[in-house]
């Protein structure tokens, strides 16, 4: 307000003014939604690389309006870490993603485990382990059949406290899985902190394959660390057949991508998946 141009200053307010109100608009259409039920869980087949069988899908978040286009997670989502509103939704996203995988095992559907994606800013919660390993009990879903997405970013803050929380995670024998692998800093470090299960390739790495040399030796390089850790691989974004046999030929255990399917809505995922058998 120590401008002497008086103009000035009020174009700045309303400039910021507007964008304050079309977050708050954002975050209470959000609300709303969550509330209303607008929001929708599509899931992503993973197979076997080998038997090419699925052994598990990714559950991804979508908001339908009641009216309008549906809208992606990379529009929402950052809002939602804002507000802090990806708390309640990523416990509706945890619940909601337990319901149908009990659903369909009890449609039929064998060996298999659902993921879904937990945001560090929900992660950060103090009390997020506690409602993982409630939401689980109360669905009443195996916990080995449940894998939560994690990202480097959570050792970020306090790495001390991601571990406590992540041991009481894994001993109730959830599953814990290195999401968009190879695109953080320190990658090898944390990973031999945080004792992970499963290794993500971010698709970044894999869309290069078969036109990269470069890229092809990085997914190489994290296929062999993988295995020497022991840990289950899943390249994700595998588009090509190409690409698959790349994967498949170099000990890839799971595949994730377009090749095989888009991520689909419930009711499409069991028709192709669980009723079919
Ligand atoms: P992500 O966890 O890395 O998810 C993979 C993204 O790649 C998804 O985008 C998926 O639809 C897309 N994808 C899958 N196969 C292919 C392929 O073959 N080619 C290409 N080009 N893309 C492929 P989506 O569904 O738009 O999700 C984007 C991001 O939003 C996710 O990235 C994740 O970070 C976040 N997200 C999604 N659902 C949730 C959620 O429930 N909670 C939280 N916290 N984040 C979520
Ligand atoms: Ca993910
Ligand atoms: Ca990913
Ligand atoms: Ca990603």
């Amino acid at each position: 307000a120590k401008s002497q141009g008086g103009g000035k200053v009020v174009f700045y307010t309303e400039a910021l003014s507007e964008a304050v109100t079309r977050k708050l608009e954002m975050e209470q259409a959000l609300r709303r939604a969550l509330e209303q039920d607008e929001l929708r869980l599509h899931y992503q087949p993973q197979v076997n690389a080998q038997t090419q069988q699925i052994v598990g899908a990714e559950a991804l978040i979508r908001w339908q309006p009641k009216s309008g286009a549906m809208i992606s997670p990379a529009a929402f989502i950052p809002i939602a870490e804002e507000t802090g509103l990806i708390v309640p939704i990523g416990e509706w996203v945890i619940r909601t993603a337990c319901i149908q995988a009990l659903q369909w095992f009890g449609e039929g559907l064998g060996a298999f485990q659902i993921s879904v994606n937990v945001s560090s800013r929900q992660f950060q919660e103090t009390d997020f382990a506690a409602g993982v390993l409630r939401i689980v009990e109360e669905t009443g879903l195996p916990p080995d059949r449940l894998v939560l997405e994690i990202t480097e970013s959570i050792a970020i803050q306090d790495e001390g406290d991601a571990i406590v929380k992540l041991l009481a995670i894994k001993n109730a024998g959830i599953q814990i899985a290195m999401d968009d692998f190879g695109t953080g800093y320190s990658s090898l470090g944390v990973l031999k902190r945080i004792r992970v299960d499963k290794l993500k390739i971010d698709q970044t790495f894999v869309r290069d394959i078969g036109g990269n040399e470069e890229q092809a030796t990085i997914v190489e390089a994290i296929l062999a660390m993988a295995s020497s850790l022991k840990l289950e691989v899943i390249a994700e974004g595998v588009e090509t057949a190409d690409q698959y046999q790349f994967l498949r030929s170099r000990g890839c255990g799971w595949i994730q991508g377009y090749y095989f399917s888009r991520p689909l809505p419930a009711d499409q995922f069991g028709h192709a998946y669980v009723r079919k058998r």
